[in-house]
């Protein structure tokens, strides 16, 4: 007689994997269903002809062992075997001939600001003097505000109150109001978005100048691939292509799931790892909701899906400057939308994604999901789009590469729709909800609820309910859970490295 797992946790995306694998740690019996034929969700890279195509990491919060932040992936062994690349530099931003390097050292990322723009010499001192005092704290994953993360965690985040204090309202576009120099206003906004909060923007590089966010040669799926062998070494279990439709409920409590090909499957717990708008109203049929919950769904922004145009090419770019945004002259036209500037990133610093002598290039859009969804029945007019964007990006890079028309052997467009598809993400999100002065504040919080209202035995894990999303918090995700639940449990919390 087969027994049954005691926890069903729907979607191996690494929010799935990182439950599955502290659940094991704590005795728990657990099986992942995965719709897809991979681990890692939206956490991935494909291959086509000798090239490999990253679709995620750009910079990974964690990677220092020295950090606190390291510690998860420790855990789930996720950076094993594997070398750190930190660069120089995070991006190049060409505005109105000149060019601004955001240096991941904040004291060179400092003197190139004051460079370029002397009479700014004040809020930039500012701006960096918040960034090095949050990179002076060795600050872990857990959620400032979690009562479980313990007394030494939530203490660890007393120093940064100042910085939040003083920034924590401040978004980029009321940051560059107060600069004169109309180099520096035109050129940060494009580091991050007008309404990005300027504090998420320090994070992000006291985490780059501790050398805590670096890139893992080998890519998104090795990274991801690491983490479910893992899982597997623990005795959890996985089985993919397993689309869950439904969550079966019995007196308001989770009692399994159904698969697309009709099979029941039994536990004591079902985890949703998967996405949330899917979760909570096509598994569940929207059947436990509340208004603030319905709320998130109606008003909250998210991270915008993407168009990625990925090119594989016969020609060695390895002196070029790894990534650089600069103005058009000739505008490029994606998802019915003028794009006056072009955002490319060259990838040779991982030599495991091209042949030797050879260069994987990508560029970036954000793009419009309702765009693609309406041309998604018609197979010629999206191809014909998608075709369309390639020549532009391509044409474009010409002028700047003259003869990387004609070394092209790979392109390899993927729209809003290949990342539904893939990891059934809402709207194709790529992150979850988008970094606000709101949802940070319910990140640094209390957080987000995990559980729906009168649901027993249910409970939702990853980007969906961790605002800003991300790797770090989707790991962080499956480990909160499991500590609630032992600790509902009175058992103790056990965590390893071995
Ligand atoms: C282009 C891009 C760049 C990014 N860059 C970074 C970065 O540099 N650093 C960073 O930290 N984060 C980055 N992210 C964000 C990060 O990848 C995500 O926030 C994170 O991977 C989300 O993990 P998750 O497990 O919560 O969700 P997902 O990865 O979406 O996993 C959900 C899983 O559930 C499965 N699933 C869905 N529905 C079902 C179903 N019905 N039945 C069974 N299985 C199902 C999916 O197939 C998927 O495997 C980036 C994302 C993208 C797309």
């Amino acid at each position: 007689m087969k027994t049954e797992p005691t926890m069903i946790i729907i979607g191996a995306g690494i929010a799935g994997l990182s439950t599955g694998i502290y659940a094991r740690m704590n005795g728990f019996d657990t099986q992942i269903y995965e719709m897809g034929s991979l681990p890692g969700g939206l956490c991935t890279s494909w291959s086509r002809k000798g090239y490999t195509f990253d679709g995620c990491i750009q910079w990974l919060v964690g990677t220092n062992p020295a950090s606190s932040s390291h510690v998860p992936w420790q855990e789930v062994r996720a950076l094993e075997g594997k070398t750190i690349y930190d660069p120089e530099e995070y991006l190049r931003v060409e505005v109105d001939g000149q060019c601004l390097i955001v240096y991941t050292d904040v004291d060179r990322f400092e003197k190139a600001m004051i460079d370029l723009a002397p009479e700014d010499l004040k809020p930039v001192k500012e701006l960096t003097a918040g960034i090095r005092s949050l990179a002076s704290m060795d600050l872990p994953l857990d959620t400032p505000g979690d009562p479980l993360a313990g007394v030494k965690s939530a203490t660890s985040f007393l120093p940064a109150a100042p910085v939040w204090f003083k920034w924590g309202k401040v978004t980029m576009k009321d940051f560059v109001a107060r600069l004169k120099s109309p180099f520096l206003r035109r050129a940060l906004p494009l580091v991050a978005g007008e309404d990005f909060p300027i504090v998420g923007l320090m994070f992000m590089l006291s985490w780059m100048t501790n050398r805590n966010a670096g890139y893992p040669i080998g890519g998104s799926l090795e990274f991801a691939k690491t983490i479910e062998q893992r899982y597997l070494a623990l005795g959890g279990k996985i089985e993919y292509h397993a689309r869950v439709e439904k969550i079966l409920v019995e007196n308001d409590t989770a009692a399994g799931i159904r698969l697309s090909d009709g099979s029941e499957h039994r536990a004591a717990w079902v985890v949703s790892a998967a996405d949330g708008h899917a979760t909570i109203f096509d598994m569940l049929d929207g059947k436990y909701l509340n208004d603030t919950i319905r709320g998130y769904y109606d008003t909250f922004p998210i991270f915008q899906p993407i168009v990625q145009v990925s090119l594989g090419i016969n020609r060695d770019m390895s002196h070029a400057p790894a990534s650089v945004s600069f103005p058009l002259e000739q505008p490029i036209n994606v998802s019915g939308t003028e794009r006056t500037r072009l955002g490319y990133k060259i990838y040779h610093f991982d030599p495991t994604l091209a042949p030797a002598g050879k260069t994987v290039l990508q560029v970036l859009f954000d793009s419009n999901y309702a765009y693609w969804k309406a041309i998604a029945g018609d197979t010629e007019r999206y191809e014909s789009e998608k075709k369309a964007i390639a020549v532009q990006v391509i044409d474009r890079l010409e002028k700047r590469f003259p003869g990387i028309a004609g070394q092209i052997e790979v392109v390899d467009v993927a729209t809003p729709l290949t990342t539904e598809r893939y990891t059934g993400n809402w709207q194709g999100s790529i992150e979850g909800w988008m970094v606000t002065e709101k949802t940070m504040k319910m990140a640094f919080g209390k957080g987000m609820d995990k559980t729906l209202p009168g649901l027993k035995h249910f409970y939702m894990v990853g980007q969906w309910v961790e605002p800003g999303g991300g790797l770090p918090t989707a790991v962080m995700s499956g480990r909160k859970l499991v500590k609630q639940l032992c600790q509902k449990a009175r058992k103790p919390f056990i965590t390893t490295t071995q």
